[in-house]
């Protein structure tokens, strides 16, 4: 990734919502999942070379229109794309398997974000007890 991408929003999305999850997660997404940021019908050959998406499970495409969501919003469509991932998803050959993967995506990116937010929560409160003794 070039400097450039410093100010990037997708990856600053990216980053805000590794920090809410544990050490571990955040080291499988970095070493098994690239992000790309095409813009609308830009194809995805002239964003990331097979050469530099070979060493990575999966690429996941955010778009422009995620940006105008709600930031916990967000985040959710990021874990529920790493869910499919983490679930080993491959391209659905029905409507009955594409259904049931987008069922268990959806549950296991409900787990993680319910996780993320119980952390936050834990965090908020450790600091409050911190303060006062
Ligand atoms: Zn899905």
């Amino acid at each position: 990734m070039s400097d450039q991408n410093k100010e990037n929003p997708f990856i600053e999305l990216v980053n805000g919502l590794l920090e809410k999850m544990p050490p571990d997660f955040e080291e499988w997404v970095k070493k098994n999942i690239i992000f790309v940021y095409p813009k609308r019908n830009e194809n995805l050959a002239h964003k990331i070379s097979k050469h530099e998406a070979e060493p990575f499970e999966a690429i996941i495409c955010l778009f422009d229109q995620l940006l105008t969501k709600e930031k916990g919003c967000q985040e959710r469509v990021v874990l529920h794309e790493l869910a499919h991932v983490k679930l080993g998803h491959k391209t659905p050959i029905d409507e009955n398997m594409n259904q049931k993967q987008e069922v268990e995506a959806q549950d296991l990116a409900y787990c993680w974000w319910t996780e993320a937010q119980n952390r936050e929560r834990m965090r908020k409160l450790d600091n409050e007890i911190g303060q006062k003794s």
